[in-house]
């Protein structure tokens, strides 16, 4: 049963794996992974010592070909990225797409992601969301991003490091407007975790209420356009063209 096992580990909390992971990590003949050495301190803390491949994204489509050779004498391999799920603004999408091109099996083993456990508890009441990850690190690319995604009636889901978050969050507001929800869940999951939701006119000043806040991991989300925002803007456009026609 050769298959190549798209496997999440945890976020934080070491305990945050499956059962059904544990068990197969036992079962694979090597584990694919960003880092080797974080990879294989987790695995001993689970008691587990495996073979490694390196799987970062400067190596992808070559270690692609590598598992298909393996995968194609029936081994089985397990890709596992340094936390959350694999593929999820991690490596692993390109060796996905190689070993399916094979005609090889992939299967996911779900579990803990950071976007998914933060829109969980965002309190966000939206049945649709728009997963952004990272944005660009240059202004101008990332402006532009984010005016793209003004109008998207649904939650928008960031990651961000902790050196750009306030500046993030910034642009946020300056594209969003002061209403809108923002909710930032830090350090899930670990010993400091903290959620809180503002008006996105509030954001700045609650990160900078705390030096700590300015480190950690986070995941931003921001509340969705309203439904009818659109519809204001017809309306402001066409308001705004009878003040332009009179003043001509
Ligand atoms: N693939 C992973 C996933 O789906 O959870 C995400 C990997 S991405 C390289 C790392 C980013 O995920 C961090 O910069 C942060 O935005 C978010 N993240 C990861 N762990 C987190 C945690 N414990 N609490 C909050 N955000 C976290």
């Amino acid at each position: 049963n050769a298959t190549l096992y798209i496997v999440a580990t945890p976020i934080g909390n070491s305990a945050d794996i499956s059962l059904r992971a544990l068990h197969l990590l036992t079962l694979v003949d090597a584990v694919a992974c960003e880092d080797t050495r974080n990879t294989a301190q987790l695995l001993t803390r689970y008691g587990l010592h495996k073979p490694l491949i390196a799987a970062h994204q400067h190596n992808e489509h070559e270690v692609a070909a590598k598992i298909i050779t393996r995968l194609q004498v029936g081994e089985r391999i397990a890709l596992v990225s340094d936390a959350g799920t694999p593929a999820v603004s991690d490596p692993g999408a390109i060796i996905v797409d190689a070993v399916r091109a094979a005609g090889l099996r992939v299967s996911p083993l779900p579990g803990a992601s950071a976007a998914i456990s933060a829109l969980s508890a965002s309190g966000l009441i939206n049945d649709q969301f728009y997963f952004v990850g990272f944005l660009p690190s240059k202004a101008g690319q990332r402006d532009s991003v984010l005016q793209g995604l003004a109008h998207i009636p649904a939650s928008l889901i960031f990651y961000e490091a902790p050196h750009r978050i306030i500046e993030s969050t910034q642009a946020l507001h300056q594209a969003f407007g002061d209403a809108r929800q923002v909710v930032f869940a830090r350090e899930l999951s670990k010993l400091f975790e903290e959620i809180h939701r503002c008006p996105l006119a509030q954001a700045a000043t609650w990160l900078q209420q705390d030096s700590h806040r300015e480190k950690g991991e986070y995941v931003v989300i921001v509340e969705g356009a309203s439904k009818d925002s659109d519809q204001n803007d017809i309306e402001a456009r066409r308001v705004l063209n009878i003040l332009l026609t009179e003043l001509s």
